[in-house]
């Protein structure tokens, strides 16, 4: 674990250094201005990529960036953190994002053998094979960007399937909250919003 002392270290000589106060606010409690949702993939790093101060985001993680119905017995986590972050922390800002190369869309398309040592993981991913289906009923060509176009799906599905959360609904028709999709790109850093009334990713620049 040498590269993780190694990194604390720099971490206590340089950022905690520079910034005390900002721990020394964040120890009376936490005031995120948003909650992050995201796929668990090492490269995306929302604090890095959005310039973020610790106490600024709340993240939460999973394999897909996956937001499943609040009904839905597959995962409460989502549901868990998004009651906290909306009214414990009186969070009014959601993004969800997902990125390019997404291991958990490629998953989808996997043959059983593929997951022998991982019945967990293929539980997971079979819980969102409604993704599959949309993509393969649409008969996206396996083009270059046929999991681009997969990925896209799967946010916009997990956008939807918050927004239809029974006090997120009733927020959002008060207008008192606001969710947003985004996709990363991994390749050239750039990051993309979801239009909703143009029904595109546009870049943020
Ligand atoms: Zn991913």
């Amino acid at each position: 674990m040498d590269f993780l002392v190694e990194g604390y270290k720099k971490f206590r000589e340089g950022f905690y250094k520079l910034n005390k106060d900002i721990y020394e606010g964040l120890s009376e409690g936490q005031h995120p201005k948003a909650l992050f949702i995201t796929c668990v993939d090492s490269r995306i790093n929302p604090s890095l990529i959005f310039n973020i101060n610790p106490g600024d985001l709340l993240i939460l993680r999973n394999p897909g960036n996956v937001v499943y119905a609040y009904d839905d017995e597959i995962d409460y986590s989502v549901a868990a953190t998004v009651e906290f972050a909306v009214y414990k922390l009186s969070v009014r800002w959601i993004f969800v994002c997902g990125h390019s190369d997404c291991g958990a869309m490629r998953a989808l398309f996997q043959e059983k053998d593929f997951f022998k040592n991982t019945p967990k993981l293929h539980e997971w991913v079979e819980s969102n094979s409604k993704i599959r289906n949309i993509a393969l009923d649409n008969s996206i060509e396996k083009s270059s960007d046929f999991f681009r176009k997969v990925e896209y799906q799967n946010l916009i599905n997990s956008l939807n399937n918050l927004k239809e959360y029974p006090f997120i609904k009733e927020l959002l028709k008060r207008n008192e909250i606001q969710i947003k999709g985004l996709y990363f790109d991994i390749k050239s850093a750039h990051v993309f919003i979801f239009d909703e009334e143009k029904n595109d990713f546009i870049i943020i620049d």
